[in-house]
């Protein structure tokens, strides 16, 4: 493997849920083994429908099993690029999988039980911490953002109106950014959760299923973390990372039999904002690229300054285990394999 630095900074992870209470009840078989050690994922494909008889195994820098604990996600993918931020670069993390496999159980968790808690929860105590230990006359400012791409179209989730549709700009002195995206100044932990839940209803809002908008939606959880400090030049230095949290819409086939007009006009503009961030990925990862296709889709254009370069970047793709979601796993890791 290549070992410039862009490689480097682009981490593959999957992670594998547990069979859940139905699957056992329908007693669907578990067809994926994880072997942490090797970082190997392999799926028995025998009894799949998918024409291939055998097993398939994909290697991955970081595996997670069935019995995985958040604490140990986060400490394997996430703390390395928070780190990173509070040093002044800039870091992005993804979900990547078909809808019910764990994007939102691994990036927000279950925020009332400590130890369910994902990675934005995690980051917040993780940031906070780091500021509580801080020495010297180090200032620092943490805002957070909240935005929603539905149909190429960035929505905000903490703005007064929602109806408003946001545009993506850029300026030679900030870069690229989201005109008019509401920052919100948090303090604490708690600040936190009181704008993650007021951003999360505001995801259902004008949806007539929640779960089907939010499976269609990516979801951009916003972090910059600004420190000001005195140099030993005896001047006062500024540095500010950003850190942005994706839960990316469900990967799953959207156009299955007949989708038309609306549905179809959705499924297209998903298929092709994850296809978009697959190729920026593989083309970071190549290292010999010299086209990266940001402008492709509104994803990769808004986060085009903390994809590539200096900053971090992490997929954990999740799949559930049951043979009944094989062939959807089966893409699913072909396209983390693709990204690494
Ligand atoms: P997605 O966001 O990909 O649609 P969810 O995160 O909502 O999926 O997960 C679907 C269900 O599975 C939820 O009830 C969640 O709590 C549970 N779940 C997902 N991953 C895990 C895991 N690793 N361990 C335990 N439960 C999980
Ligand atoms: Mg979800």
């Amino acid at each position: 493997m290549p070992s410039n630095k862009e490689v480097d900074n682009v981490q593959v992870a999957v992670r594998c849920r547990p069979l859940n209470e139905k699957e056992k009840n329908d007693r669907q078989a578990h067809v994926i083994k994880v072997n942490e050690a090797n970082g190997t994922v392999t799926l028995n494909t025998e009894h799949s429908r998918t024409g291939d008889h055998g097993s398939k195994t994909f290697t991955f820098d970081t595996v997670f099993g069935s019995d995985s604990k958040q604490v140990d996600v986060y400490n394997q993918t996430a703390r390395k690029i928070v780190e990173s931020v509070l040093e002044g670069y800039n870091g992005t993390i993804f979900a990547y999988g078909q809808t019910g496999t764990g994007k939102t159980f691994t990036m927000e968790g279950v925020r009332s039980t400590p130890e369910l808690r994902g990675i934005i929860p995690n980051s917040f105590a993780h940031i906070f911490g780091h500021i509580a230990k801080s020495q010297g006359d180090a200032r620092f400012l943490v805002r957070v953002s909240y935005m929603e791409i539905y149909n190429e179209e960035v929505r905000d989730l903490l703005g007064k109106d929602q109806n408003a549709r946001l545009e993506v700009k850029e300026r030679p002195d900030v870069g690229v950014y989201v005109k008019d995206l509401s920052a919100f100044v948090v303090n604490n932990a708690d600040d936190m959760d009181k704008i993650m839940n007021i951003g999360n209803k505001s995801r259902s809002v004008g949806a007539t299923d929640m779960n089907a908008q939010s499976s269609r939606s990516h979801a951009i959880f916003s972090i910059t973390v600004e420190c000001s400090e005195k140099g030993p030049d005896g001047e006062q230095h500024v540095r500010v990372g950003k850190l942005h949290l994706v839960d990316l819409a469900g990967s799953e086939r959207q156009t299955k039999t007949g989708a038309t007009g609306v549905r179809l006009k959705e499924a297209t503009k998903i298929n092709l904002s994850l296809s978009t961030l697959g190729n920026v990925i593989s083309a970071l990862v190549d290292g010999r690229s010299t086209h990266i296709p940001y402008r492709n889709s509104k994803l990769t254009r808004l986060l085009q300054d903390s994809l590539g370069g200096n900053a971090k970047t992490v997929m954990i793709a999740t799949v559930g285990p049951s043979i009944y979601n094989v062939e959807e796993s089966i893409s699913t890791l072909r396209y983390a394999n693709r990204a690494k």
